[in-house]
């Protein structure tokens, strides 16, 4: 495995063609684009890692499967009727669905389902007590209580979170908010904005690995119905209108994020973590998808055989 990452590293990791960092977040457009890491988490608790690992970047999107599962855990099959469980086709940050469908996002990873998912965990309580909750629970998960949140970013997407605001006020209209637009935005810029590396980002997949437990400790983390029911969402959802092109490259759930982080998982078997900055068209990590394909053409890791 080691040798794979290494040369995954050495090769891919090298490409000149990097994608383009996103710049409509001004804290992300000054990331080096010539970082890579990539770090491996097996079932057995071994972590093999190459490139960058020690590095920390913004998980972005990636923090929308944990803010699923604490809204699972809290509300039940009552997420169902804030956030359908459709791929949406569409870019991460489209409006126009939600006209379609009552204000009622097609899945809770694009954009306006995260955001409702974000009301949905506030409940009521104060945005800090929900982001005390929301890095417990991933701190929880990766086993590592140095994570935290990035608080330059947040500020930084807050200042220049025009489409997401837009998004939020246009479901308020709906009557879909229980909670002040505003609050509902700070706790969603925030949970984007923890930083985490890939270790710890492997690290924090392995419940999605074994049947919502996690097989290096033994906690149960979700029920072994509810980690299928993540992964598939995943799968179908988890790269926006590029999920169709993961499937066909990678065969693996997966989840990406504006920053170029990747989590993928590979039931049974691992956890990976992947970081490249730049971005493809859809706003997907170039590299860190291509060093996926790379990595499941030698390990066999594709749920579709
Ligand atoms: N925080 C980012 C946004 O709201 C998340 C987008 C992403 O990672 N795809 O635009």
């Amino acid at each position: 495995m080691q040798d794979i990452l290494d040369e995954i590293v050495a090769t891919i990791g090298a490409s000149k063609e990097r994608g383009k960092v996103a710049d409509y977040i001004p804290q992300l457009a000054c990331i080096d684009p010539n970082q890579f890491a990539i770090t491996v988490a097996l079932a057995d608790g071994r972590v093999f890692s190459s490139g960058h690992s020690e590095r920390l970047f913004s998980i972005q999107s990636i923090s929308k499967v944990f803010t699923l599962t604490i809204a699972l855990g809290k509300l039940g099959d009552a997420v169902w009727s804030r956030v359908g469980r459709e791929p949406s086709g569409d870019p991460f940050n489209s409006i126009v669905q939600l006209e379609h469908e009552n204000g009622k996002p097609r899945n809770p990873f694009i954009n306006a389902g995260a955001i409702a998912i974000a009301d949905a965990i506030l409940k009521g309580h104060q945005p800090k007590e929900t982001l005390g909750e929301i890095l417990q629970f991933v701190r929880f998960i990766a086993d590592d209580d140095s994570i935290g949140i990035d608080e330059k970013v947040a500020q930084s997407e807050l200042v220049t979170g025009d489409r997401n605001a837009s998004l939020a006020h246009f479901m308020a209209s709906f009557g879909r908010m229980k909670n002040p637009v505003d609050w509902v935005l700070g706790t969603y810029f925030h949970h984007c904005s923890i930083a985490m590396n890939t270790e710890q980002l492997a690290r924090s997949g392995l419940f999605l690995v074994d049947n919502g437990r996690n097989p290096v400790s033994g906690t149960r983390v979700v029920s072994a119905l509810r980690a299928r029911r993540i992964n598939s969402l995943m799968l179908m959802c988890g790269h926006y209108d590029g999920s169709g092109e993961f499937a066909f490259r990678v065969g693996l759930p997966g989840k990406s994020g504006v920053g170029g982080g990747i989590l993928a998982i590979a039931p049974g078997k691992a956890s990976i973590a992947v970081w490249s900055p730049g971005l493809d068209e859809v706003g997907n990590s170039k590299l860190g998808t291509e060093a996926l394909e790379n990595l499941v053409q030698h390990t066999g890791w594709s749920i579709f055989g």
